[in-house]
């Protein structure tokens, strides 16, 4: 069974992916998120990621840069390429380094996320760090994963991640 390297968003969204791939694939979960605003919500998420992966193997980068974000994403309505850019470099480079064959991301499952650009993204840098990158659609599992996360009173996050992102989904409901 070949290793897949498995940048993770949040809890709910591992739970999800490993519905998707766990019979194909050696899963190795990989947090790495400088996009996650503020630190409270960095790390409320960051422990539901390990509370999901438990004593199961995992790599964590708990890199809280806020620079780092502001600087690999362009003002305006394209920040998420640089986002998505940010975390598949890193994790590309993560899967080369541990001798990883693949690497993919917990995005691919959101129905919220842009899944050409992400694999648009993460081919370039899995080419780039001679890695391959695994483009799966996988929201068909999307709905099942998040329940299990709520059976498991797993916190749930409330918007994508950046600061932008969280003004983007509360300021219509003032
Ligand atoms: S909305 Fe989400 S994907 Fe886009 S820049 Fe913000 S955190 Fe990144």
């Amino acid at each position: 069974m070949k290793k897949l390297l498995l940048h993770t968003c949040c809890g709910p969204c591992l739970l999800s992916a490993q519905l998707a791939l766990r019979e194909k694939y050696h899963i190795i979960p990989f947090w790495y998120n400088p996009n996650i605003h503020p630190y409270r919500e960095f790390k409320r998420r960051l422990n539901a990621f390990k509370e999901v992966v438990g004593e199961n193997e995992s790599i964590i980068d708990n890199t809280y840069d806020l620079k780092l974000y502001f600087n690999a994403v362009e003002w305006g309505d394209n920040r998420c390429e640089g986002c998505y850019r940010l975390r598949l470099s890193r994790s590309a480079d993560i899967a080369r380094e541990a001798g990883i064959d693949l690497f993919t991301t917990t995005l691919l499952i959101s129905p919220y996320q842009d899944i050409s650009l992400i694999c648009d993204t993460g081919r370039e840098e899995g080419i780039r760090a001679g890695v391959g990158f695994l483009c799966q659609d996988m929201r068909e599992h999307y709905e099942e994963g998040h329940q299990m996360a709520r059976d498991m009173g797993l916190y749930m996050q409330g918007y994508c991640g950046c600061v932008f992102s969280e003004e983007e989904r509360y300021r219509k409901k003032k």
